[in-house]
């Protein structure tokens, strides 16, 4: 389940140089800032982030980062905060969202989701961990490394995104396809409990629409209902492919998997269906290919089809897909951020992302790209959501040596 390169990763980080940087990172600070972050609502819908993003601003820009916005939405600026010079070293990113799902029903929350409590050692909120922890975690230490004046070979951007929520369009996914950002080394914030995780699981979902024939709900012999057709598809779903995912297995993720989230079919309760149409949830773990994952659920569902008269189906992805992402245990940006985890005694596993992240935009377009942040996505887009501030602390730190290390101007010879 897990790969452990800490020890081999140690000797990048130069201890002197790493007091330096620690000594920049003030607890009080930090969770200051995060509390003042969840307490703007920059929530869907309409998942405005301008105050978001210009508070993430302000301090950086006063540590010496130069600070742009970049949007195609006028309400969802993104940061892009820059450090440094990318002739003298690689570009090293860390990004995160600053957009937050809605709170639910309030009467399940017992703290104000906009007041950022602090109880039992945990800043209570939405978005307190998903994802306004990493957020403070990568401005906090990207300001520790500037005001450390420990040389930088290289530069540093802190991407802080609006859209993450809702598929990236007017966020990450546009700033990676764009072209606007393209770094050597992407580091996403995201709940991993503070474990680097190399990879993300694919997604490639897919509707299954079952065409038959209206009649009269009285004669249904004189039509063929959509509905049942539907339904012993999904049984041979269940039956046949479903085994199969949970066959296939990465030591990094949870198996493969498909769920069927979404179903619709019917025009009255006196008609027979003609129209019945289901959505098909499908994650992906290495080795799965979009294309093959069409084909199985299109196979099984044609088979089914075929013998049962007056029906048709059809199976389509509902977007393009993505295959699952994965970065290499022995890349220096690996090696450099379990480097940190280990410098610092935290835990030094190495393990993959089953939910999808912004990080996927980047990986696409051949970014080596790690997912890594404090929380637990269990908490995420449920109420009472909390952050340990232990947590936040230790990410920062991590974040700020791990671009240390990248920075450290020891990257040009590969040698670690
Ligand atoms: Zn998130």
């Amino acid at each position: 389940m897990s790969a452990d390169l800490g020890h081999a990763a140690r000797s990048i980080i130069d201890p002197e140089l790493a007091d330096r940087v620690l000594a920049q990172i003030d607890q009080d600070a930090v969770i200051d800032f995060l509390q003042g972050l969840v307490r703007i609502p920059s929530v869907h819908e309409p998942g405005d982030t301008r105050e978001a993003v210009t508070y993430c601003a302000d301090p950086l820009r006063t540590a010496g980062f130069a600070t742009r916005f970049e949007q195609i939405d006028e309400v969802k600026p993104n940061l892009i905060a820059e450090y440094g010079d990318e002739s003298s070293g690689p570009t090293v990113m860390f990004n995160a969202h600053v957009d937050v799902v809605p709170t639910g029903e309030l009467s399940a929350w017992k703290y104000d989701p906009w007041g950022a409590e602090i109880a039992d050692g945990r800043v209570y909120g939405r978005g307190a961990g998903d994802d306004k922890a990493s957020v403070t975690a990568q401005v906090m230490a990207a300001i520790a490394l500037a005001r450390s004046g420990v040389p930088q070979f290289g530069r540093l951007i802190v991407n802080e995104v609006a859209d993450e929520e809702i598929g990236g369009v007017a966020g990450a996914k546009w700033l990676a396809e764009s072209g606007i950002l393209k770094p050597d080394f992407a580091i996403i914030g995201e709940q991993t409990m503070n474990r680097v995780n190399v990879g993300e699981k694919g997604g490639a979902g897919q509707t299954i629409v079952v065409l038959g024939r209206a009649a009269h709900g009285a004669l249904p012999w004189e039509g063929a209902n959509a509905i049942e057709g539907m339904a012993e598809i999904l049984v041979a779903l269940r039956r046949e492919l479903w085994p199969k995912l949970d066959g296939r297995t990465h030591p990094y993720f949870h198996h493969s998997s498909a769920s069927p989230n979404l179903i619709s079919g019917g025009v009255k309760n006196n008609v027979v269906a003609d129209r019945c149409e289901l959505f098909v949830d499908r994650r992906l773990v290495p080795g799965e290919t979009v294309t093959g994952t069409r084909e199985e659920i299109r196979a099984i569902a044609e088979r089914v089809i075929a013998g049962m008269p007056g029906l048709s189906v059809t199976v389509e992805p509902r977007w393009m897909g993505l295959e699952a992402s994965l970065t290499p245990d022995d890349h220096p940006l690996v090696r450099s951020m379990v480097g940190a985890n280990e410098y610092l005694g935290y835990d030094t596993t190495i393990s993959g992302f089953s939910m999808g992240t912004d990080g996927r935009f980047f990986s696409q377009q051949g970014v080596p790209t790690i997912i890594y942040g404090p929380g637990d996505p269990k908490l995420a887009h449920i109420p009472n959501e909390w952050v340990g501030i232990d947590e936040v602390m230790a990410a920062t730190r991590a974040y700020a040596l791990t671009g240390l290390s990248l920075l450290s101007g020891l990257q040009a010879d590969g040698d670690l």
